[in-house]
């Protein structure tokens, strides 16, 4: 490896006498070309953070001039870092440098991908962070040995068909900074992800098949306007890391108390006033839920409404109940009515006494102190938790802690 010095107009003499560099790295300033010695670069690695206007011509020169070197080093020709250098055009030559495995081309003007980024099949990190795409292109679903994928910084609002079945060795996914306003449901057959970044775009759901990603680590999807998680996320049981800042949520599944592996949860920012129940079972390390309207220990008084169960209802618990007790009868019957079944499969259970019920319930909130392991935010001294009890009944069996929620 060798680098230049940071205002250098010339390669070191080192340099100038090797004829096996295996590592250029010029960090600013300017290089010097005439020398021809330099034939086996495995690596091409500018910057040009300082360069003045002037310069930028030069620049465009020598980054010709070095692809052509790299060019040279044809399938020995590792590594291309093109950082910062107006890009607008990605190079067309990139199909002679077959053992390509690092494209980096963040921070240029290119709003276009070049049919020949198809040949890269050995290309293990793409990077077109900050650029003008539009679209995840079709070309990349090429890209087979990918693991790596910043896109993050364009203009992305679509995903071209097919790009997610090709991409079978992807482990890593940025999205960030994008204007995505849905994904698209292939995204699941990503099946080896297991970081997915899509920071401050526009989603306002999440497709269920995300939650088939079932080797995802990490999954951020701050400052979207989601409204809500599918209960699916149970299913994403390598979950460690999972943010949803700054989204307009009110209502976090129950699914979300089975992710036994989650360490991590940041909701700051939403409209969550209560969490579903066995979410203190989490066996969480940091959780923070700052701006959020989270219910408060203040118990207000309100009068109970009187409340007649619909006939449906009456029914309901009856056939509910008869199922708990084993009726073979009824379990029989069911068969000749799918429709009922699947309602009925929708019955929850009473907190309190056990029993289920359909449709008609009483909405409750318990508040228990969070786990000691856990680090949280400042707001928040008890957890709101939500609970559903079947009549007024067990309501007035309740213990000290569980209060109704008045309805206005
Ligand atoms: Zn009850």
């Amino acid at each position: 490896m060798l680098s230049g010095p940071t205002c250098s107009g010339y390669f070191p003499s080192l340099a100038r006498k090797s004829s096996n560099i295996s590592y250029l790295h010029h960090n600013g300033g300017w290089l010097c070309f005439y020398d021809t010695t330099i034939l086996q670069l495995d690596v091409l690695k500018i910057y040009n953070r300082k360069l003045s206007s002037i310069m930028v011509t030069f620049s465009k020169i020598m980054t010709e001039r070095l692809l052509l070197r790299a060019l040279k080093g044809g399938s020995n020709t590792k590594i291309i870092t093109l950082n910062g250098k107006k890009i607008r055009k990605m190079p067309s030559a990139l199909e002679k440098l077959p053992g390509l495995r690092t494209l980096d081309l963040q921070n240029n003007l290119i709003s276009k991908v070049c049919p020949e980024l198809s040949t890269l099949t050995q290309l293990t990190l793409l990077n077109l962070g900050n650029n003008l795409l539009e679209e995840v292109p079709e070309e990349i679903k090429y890209l087979t040995s990918l693991k790596r994928l910043h896109l993050f910084g364009n203009r992305i609002c679509r995903i071209a068909t097919g790009v997610c079945d090709g991409l079978q060795e992807l482990i890593m996914l940025n999205l960030n900074n994008n204007q995505l306003t849905s994904l698209p449901q292939e995204v699941g057959r990503l099946r080896n992800l297991t970081y997915l970044s899509i920071n401050h775009n526009q989603l306002t759901m999440i497709p269920t098949e995300v939650c088939s990603l079932e080797n995802l680590y990490e999954l951020h999807l701050n400052y979207n306007q989601l409204m809500y998680i599918p209960e699916e996320i149970k299913l994403l049981q390598n979950l460690r890391h999972l943010f949803l800042v700054r989204n307009n949520i009110e209502v976090l599944p129950e699914g979300l108390c089975h992710l036994k592996k989650l360490k991590l949860l940041d909701i700051a920012g939403n409209v969550i006033q209560i969490f579903p129940a066995g979410f203190q079972e989490l066996k969480l390390r940091e959780f923070y839920c700052e701006g959020n309207p989270l219910f408060v220990k203040q118990p207000i008084t309100a009068k109970l409404p009187k409340v007649i169960w619909t006939l449906q209802e009456i029914t309901a618990r009856f056939v509910l109940h008869q199922l708990q007790e084993n009726n073979q009868l009824i379990m029989y019957s069911l068969e000749y009515y799918p429709e009922i079944k699947h309602k009925i499969s929708k019955a929850k259970k009473c907190v309190l006494c056990g029993k289920p019920f359909l449709s008609e319930w009483l909405e409750c909130v318990q508040f228990v102190p969070p786990s000691k392991n856990w680090k949280i935010s400042k707001n928040l001294q008890l957890i709101p938790l939500r609970i559903l009890l079947c009549s007024y009944r067990c309501f007035r069996w309740r213990g000290p802690d569980v209060f109704g929620i008045v309805q206005e």
